[in-house]
């Protein structure tokens, strides 16, 4: 489908998005079992989306195929999700950007002792790598997004590989601190991605990990579920996660929630107790909520007009 047509259909509620999606299993436990917790998105738009019965891990149901999502990465994610219509990244992107890379920088201050080699998975528009780079560290990214790739080179002179992780080799070790900073909700297989960094980690590297908490305040429970995002972690998946690619929190770093800074556990990967019952806890904190009362209370319309002012407000500024 055509970028344009496909991100016009992207924006109509109670309609699907425009993908056809596979079936698949969990990719943390590897269950088939599921429950189903959701079928509408924070659009409103149709999208089932369904908790692992096993581990509580969520997804959407069907999952996008690798040729759909990288598809919707390489271009029309920036345009449907932010609204950048520019090749540049918008202004309020990049100020957010520029905070949170601050902030990432400052809480992972001790393990920047000396001059570090330093990925950072899913750069963006390349503030953290910036920052890294000024401090005198090594600095190496990888971006699917063209334009925020383009934009992190040229604006920053960062060395970026514009391309999906499952194409990147490096060699075992390359790096003593890797941040995959909201970026594990948008893969397909975020554990099998964290299981590629924790390879790529020193022995006494650190890998930083934040996604949004799945298990977080919303006054509905659709408000949770995007397009965007096909993964949703609760903070005992994302523990879990680690588990399995042979990480574990490291107790020098604050953590909490789902944003985690991992070391190598010394005795590797294992396989965690799951627990009884963990998939039906996490659908019952999903409690249904009408997407037709939300559509009348007219709540949607104060949402899409604060977007549209932050857009129009970009746009005017820059012109
Ligand atoms: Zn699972």
């Amino acid at each position: 489908m055509p970028k344009l047509l496909a991100t016009i259909q992207n924006q109509i509620p109670l309609t699907r998005y425009a993908y056809r999606g596979e079936a698949t299993d969990c990719n943390l436990c590897g269950s088939q079992h599921k429950l189903t917790v959701s079928q509408t998105d924070r659009r409103l738009k149709t999208l089932k989306t369904v908790a692992c019965e096993q581990c509580g891990l969520i997804r959407t149901d069907p999952m996008p195929t690798d040729a759909e999502l990288d598809a919707y990465y390489a271009g029309e994610y920036r345009l449907d999700y932010q609204f950048a219509f520019s090749k540049k990244p918008p202004r309020f992107h990049l100020k957010r950007s520029q905070r949170d890379a601050e902030a990432r920088f400052a809480m992972l201050e001790p393990a920047f002792s000396g001059t570090k080699r330093v990925l950072d998975f899913g750069s963006g528009s390349g503030e953290f790598l910036a920052l890294a780079a000024k401090a005198g560290h090594k600095v190496q990214g990888i971006e699917p997004g063209e334009s925020f790739a383009a934009f992190s080179r040229v604006e920053y002179g960062v060395s970026v590989q514009n391309t999906v992780w499952q194409q990147v080799e490096f060699q075992p070790g390359s790096f003593d601190v890797i941040t995959a900073n909201h970026v594990l909700e948008h893969l397909r297989e975020p554990v099998s991605a964290m299981k590629r960094m924790a390879e790529w980690l020193a022995e006494d590297g650190v890998l930083f990990v934040s996604v949004p908490n799945a298990l977080g305040k919303r006054r509905h429970s659709f408000q949770h579920f995007h397009f965007a995002h096909v993964y949703n972690f609760t903070p005992q998946a994302l523990i879990w996660a680690g588990l399995v690619a042979g990480l574990e929190p490291d107790p020098r770093f604050m953590n909490g929630g789902t944003t985690i800074t991992f070391r190598k556990r010394k005795e590797g990967a294992a396989i965690p107790h799951w627990g009884e019952g963990q998939g039906r806890w996490v659908a019952a904190h999903f409690e249904p909520s009408s997407p037709l009362r939300f559509l009348l209370s007219g709540r949607w319309i104060v949402d899409a007009f604060r977007r549209f002012r932050k857009v129009a407000g970009d746009s005017l500024a820059r012109a």
